[in-house]
């Protein structure tokens, strides 16, 4: 089991969720951040940090989508350890429904 980014972090990327993570396995795109499955040792302590409950776990319904996302872009985009600066909108952002057209597969920066 792993736990899975999905499209409430698009636009929102406020970072809480890495500051925590033990095995440090978030990694960083354009628009939003994405976990290992591989590496994600399922503590489930990154979940409750994020404030737009876009962390679930891969047996959560919302999880379905943004698996393969989540593993195929980890192997892709930078690892990030630090919390870094939230995009000015990203209040804005958060509660829109309906994000995944908005996704970027270019890499972020840390
Ligand atoms: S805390 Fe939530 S919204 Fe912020 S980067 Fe992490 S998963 Fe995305
Ligand atoms: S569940 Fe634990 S290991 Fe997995 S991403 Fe969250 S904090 Fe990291």
């Amino acid at each position: 089991m792993t736990y899975v980014v999905t499209e409430t972090c698009i636009r929102c990327k406020y970072m809480d969720c890495v500051e925590v993570c033990p095995v440090d396995c978030f990694y960083v795109g354009e628009n939003m951040l994405v976990i290992s499955p591989e590496e994600c040792i399922d503590c489930g302590v990154c979940e409750p940090e994020c404030p737009v409950e876009a962390i679930v776990p891969d047996s959560d319904d919302k999880a379905a989508d943004w698996l393969e996302q989540n593993r195929t872009f980890s192997t892709q985009w930078p690892n990030i350890t630090r919390k870094g600066e939230a995009p000015a909108d990203a209040d804005e952002w958060k509660d829109k429904p309906g994000k995944a057209a908005l996704f970027s597969a270019n890499p972020g920066t840390p």
